[in-house]
């Protein structure tokens, strides 16, 4: 995911159109502009890349799902499925806007397995949020399926996979609203950024309001607009946006970059039958931002981790133990530690969450991530791939 990697002469000459009228904000201003607004014009570009009717960007991925749920009309006691492995920036968006997460299995696809959303439907379910972690996504037939079977929001957490498809359509743009993170670590950054697609114009103009106080943006004077609802502020500077519109237009460029490296260092460590790989559903393609694999058991698992580190293959991750994406080391969630009182209806459905989840185990116990970076040059992917089928044997 190298949105850091890539910072170059476009997104300076953006950034200085900006820094040229001084106009940092979105909104207003229109005298001093020059006609610069790149916020708008990323919103266009992203609704066009991801062949998305709408698109609303935000200051983050976690503000783009928290006014995804609030545009979608989700708020207090309803309860959103969302998978064992995440970011907690996903849980966190749902507990924003009063709404309550609850964890579900994955299954080999690394996200959420459509039988035990089933399971976990009650009578407050409102949306199921597939987080396409490391690049590659849930069956998102079945999980549409359930989603019409039982009236249900289906929200895309795409921020780890912007870029991959399913069924021939960008990832994002399946479900009822999609999202993307552009931070720092992300495929595109603007530094700090996100953002919402979606086909449904009520959504799409609910999200405009919403990450903007509520400002109806009819007319060019803010202080005449009206408020036709309560919003916060999510908006994007225009400093962010520009980085952002030079980003976006190398994806294309990165995602074909990430699959040469990717498709190298799978087929060095095919040659190794005890390793196998994540599953990625029939219509699926991985945005090539991970090569995630299994080994047979946990305990190789992290002695591979281990290994891979100390042949110099950095990079790869062990999410099992990891603080931010399972949920097992969420302890301030699992145990909620708030610093405002939650209701007891909240707490008590959060603590529900503080259980086991063995199939997650099983699958999370047995996967290192590798990262791939577009920086590597050929040789270095090469020498790579020998490094780390070198390391993994070393354990087996
Ligand atoms: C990064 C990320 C987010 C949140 O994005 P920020 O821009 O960092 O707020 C949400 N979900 C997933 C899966 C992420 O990886």
């Amino acid at each position: 995911m190298p949105g850091f990697e890539l910072f170059g002469a476009e997104e300076k000459k953006e950034v200085q159109d900006v820094l040229d009228n001084g106009v940092l904000m979105r909104y207003g201003f229109d005298g001093m502009r020059n006609g610069h607004h790149k916020a708008l014009e990323l919103e266009q570009a992203l609704a066009k890349r991801m062949e998305s009717d709408y698109a609303q960007v935000v200051s983050s991925g976690t503000a783009a799902l928290t006014v995804a749920l609030a545009s979608a009309g989700v708020g207090h006691g309803d309860e959103v499925i969302v998978p064992t492995f995440t970011f907690v920036a996903s849980f966190e968006a749902v507990l924003s806007v009063g709404a309550i997460p609850i964890l579900c299995d994955i299954d080999d696809t690394l996200t959420l397995k459509p039988e035990a959303v089933e399971a976990a439907i009650t009578k407050n379910t409102k949306v199921i949020m597939p987080v396409h972690m490391c690049g590659s996504m849930a069956d998102l037939d079945a999980l549409r399926e359930i989603c019409d079977t039982h009236d249900l929001i289906l929200l895309e957490d795409a921020c780890q996979a912007i870029g991959g498809t399913y069924d021939n359509k960008p990832l994002g743009s399946i479900g009822d609203l999609g999202c993307f993170s552009f931070d720092y670590v992300k495929t595109i950054t603007c530094g700090e950024g996100g953002g919402l697609i979606t086909n449904s114009k009520e959504y799409a103009e609910r999200a405009h309001k919403y990450q903007d106080h509520g400002h109806d943006h009819i007319g060019n004077d803010r202080g005449a607009e009206s408020h036709p609802f309560l919003g916060y502020n999510y908006r994007l500077s225009e400093l962010n946006a520009a980085v952002g519109i030079a980003q976006l237009r190398k994806l294309d460029e990165t995602l074909a970059k990430q699959k040469r490296t990717y498709t190298v260092l799978r087929d060095a460590l095919t040659t190794i039958p005890e390793v196998t790989f994540r599953k990625v559903p029939l219509k699926g393609e991985e945005s090539y931002a991970f090569l995630n694999i299994f080994l047979p058991t946990e305990d190789l698992a992290r002695k591979a981790h281990k290994a891979l580190g100390s042949h110099g293959v950095d990079a790869c991750f062990y999410w099992y133990d990891n603080n931010w994406h399972y949920y097992k080391k969420w302890e301030h969630l699992l145990n909620p530690s708030t610093l405002v009182r939650f209701s007891d209806t909240i707490n008590k459905r959060l603590k529900d969450n503080n259980r086991s989840f063995e199939e997650s185990d099983a699958w999370m116990g047995r996967t290192v991530s590798c990262l791939i970076k577009v920086g590597w040059s050929p040789e270095e992917v090469q020498e790579r791939a020998e490094r780390m089928v070198s390391a993994i044997q070393s354990v087996l």
